[in-house]
């Protein structure tokens, strides 16, 4: 089991794992010791870092809604579906 992200099928930049309140919320990794408002993970791309990804975002650097319980998941679920194609 890998604990890397595989690079973006769009653009080949790098995916981030954005540590979250349960909302959806982004925080920064010192969040995770003490997470005083619920603990999810979604996945970050942002546009800046990517300019000519079609999928990265302008406004905020979150990818998608989906909020993952565990790293463990965000990472399976990510390369899972760029290996599915
Ligand atoms: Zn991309």
């Amino acid at each position: 089991m890998t604990n890397k992200l595989l690079p973006c099928p769009f653009c080949g930049g790098k995916a981030h794992i954005a540590v979250c309140d349960a909302e959806g919320n982004p925080h920064d990794d010192s969040y995770e010791n003490d997470p005083w408002s619920g603990l999810s993970y979604t996945l970050m791309h942002s546009f800046i870092e990517n300019e000519l990804c079609p999928i990265a975002h302008f406004e905020d650097t979150t990818l998608g809604t989906t909020l993952y319980d565990s790293r463990e998941e965000l990472i399976k679920a990510w390369n899972e579906r760029i290996k599915n194609g």
